[in-house]
């Protein structure tokens, strides 16, 4: 398939990589909206989190227990951090391949913009 995070989770397009398991690849975003700023992808393709039902239920738990460790590590845990699904158009998304943002060391607004 021709997906870009489809291939930085290969190795097929290189990354700044944080984290890889069985299921999942962490890498650090390219443009960075926060002094820290990683994405959090399944290896497996989904367009959107509308792709996700609860059969999924253990990737997406695993993905946020993911999310909370990986904030630990980049020493976001205790600041605070955001974690940001994008989806569709309006959701200001703009690849069409599963990830969660993890946004953190500044502070953000409510509501967002
Ligand atoms: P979205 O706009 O879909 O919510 O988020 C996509 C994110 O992927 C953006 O923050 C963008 O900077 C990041 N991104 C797009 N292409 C690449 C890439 O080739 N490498 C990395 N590391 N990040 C990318
Ligand atoms: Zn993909």
């Amino acid at each position: 398939m021709n997906c870009i995070f489809c291939k930085i989770a290969s190795g097929e397009i290189p990354s700044k990589k944080l984290f890889e398991d069985e299921l999942l690849f962490a890498f650090y975003d390219i443009q960075p909206q926060a002094p820290v700023h990683f994405l959090i992808i399944p290896k497996q393709h989904f367009s959107s989190l509308n792709d996700i039902s609860k059969e999924h239920s253990g990737l997406a738990g695993h993905l946020l227990a993911t999310a909370a460790e990986l904030a630990k590590k980049t020493g976001i845990d205790q600041s605070g951090y955001r974690v940001v699904l994008n989806t569709n158009d309006d959701g200001g998304q703009s690849v069409p391949h599963l990830h969660a943002h993890v946004l953190g060391k500044r502070k953000f607004l409510w509501p967002p913009g």
